[in-house]
């Protein structure tokens, strides 16, 4: 990020526009998501974005231990976010990181923003991400997922939170980094968005974005969120629709 040189050879927009893996500036990744797909966990969903691929469980509201952590007005929403160690090329150091531990904050508040909390004092609400292939983008990814499994599970909720990021690319502003755009690209905004009320729960900025530029960026992200929020939406009908013909294999 922040317009890193690139290696030679690699140019990450050819003279029609086309970006490095054949997208227009505009475009998603094509995007998959199944939800109630584990059986031990109180919800879940898988989740494909391009070469991203995400599982995300929902466990509560339990008691919430340690017990001094407890609040006695609302439920702690707590995510667990993790890159598996053969989610990259190289093999990362698995356990927590310095990058987990901000991934898992932000997105536990962006959730807890959509969630009753209220309605469950003392206890925890545990959302475990796991990414099992990473391709950039994993954060967005396990935000969209999450809050489906989220769905699933049950919990009241004020509404599905879908997330994307728009960045800048050879001087362009496009949608949905990869990871080579993530790389060497100029900036990025991963938004956590509520298409229906237009709240922002999450945003970031990486690089550097005039204010016409980042004004633009958010659009295309709030833009590309209300097309995941339907993606999401579609997964969860047809994870009781399933259920509704007699509970078919891989439904709980
Ligand atoms: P996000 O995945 O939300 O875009 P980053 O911008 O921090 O988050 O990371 C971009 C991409 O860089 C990741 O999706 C992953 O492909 C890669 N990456 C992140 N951390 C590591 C790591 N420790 N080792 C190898 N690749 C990594």
């Amino acid at each position: 990020m922040g317009g890193t040189p690139l290696p030679d050879g690699i140019k990450l927009m050819d003279e029609q526009g086309r970006r490095i893996d054949g997208r227009l500036p505009g475009e998603l990744r094509p995007l998959k998501i199944e939800a109630g797909v584990l059986r031990r966990a109180d919800g879940s969903a898988y989740l494909e974005m391009g070469h991203n691929k995400v599982m995300a469980a929902v466990y509560g509201p339990r008691e919430c231990h340690p017990r001094h952590m407890q609040d006695p007005t609302r439920a702690l929403v707590q995510c667990h976010y993790n890159m598996a160690s053969f989610s990259v090329d190289d093999r990362k150091r698995p356990g927590p990181d310095r990058r987990s531990q901000e991934i898992s904050k932000i997105i536990s508040e962006a959730l807890t923003h959509v969630v009753f909390t209220e309605y469950f004092p003392r206890t925890s609400i545990d959302v475990y991400i796991e990414v099992l292939q990473a391709n950039a983008g994993t954060r967005c990814a396990g935000l969209t997922a999450a809050s489906v499994a989220l769905a699933d599970a049950g919990i009241p909720m004020r509404d599905l939170v879908a997330s994307c990021a728009a960045g800048k690319v050879a001087n362009t502003m496009v949608l949905d980094l990869g990871k080579e755009e993530d790389n060497f690209g100029q900036a990025d905004i991963p938004l956590g968005y509520i298409p229906r009320t237009e709240e922002v729960v999450l945003l970031q900025m990486d690089g550097d974005l005039t204010a016409d530029e980042f004004r633009t960026g958010l659009g295309m992200a709030a833009d590309a969120c209300k097309k995941i929020y339907d993606v999401q939406r579609d997964a969860l009908r047809r994870r009781y629709v399933v259920a509704d013909d007699g509970g078919s294999e891989g439904v709980k």
